[in-house]
């Protein structure tokens, strides 16, 4: 992930927001959000 703003490698955080992985830019403190990609979905049982 990097900031769109300053183009620095943003860090990661561990704790999840809203099932989504929180990443704060160490140059201008700018936290973005990522989707965390939804579990697999099981195949259909018949
Ligand atoms: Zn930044």
């Amino acid at each position: 992930m990097i900031c769109p703003r300053c183009k620095a490698a943003m860090i990661e955080l561990k704790r999840t927001f809203h099932k989504q992985r929180k990443w704060v830019c160490p140059d201008c403190g700018r936290i973005r959000f990522q989707k965390v990609r939804p579990p697999v979905p099981r195949r259909p049982t018949r």
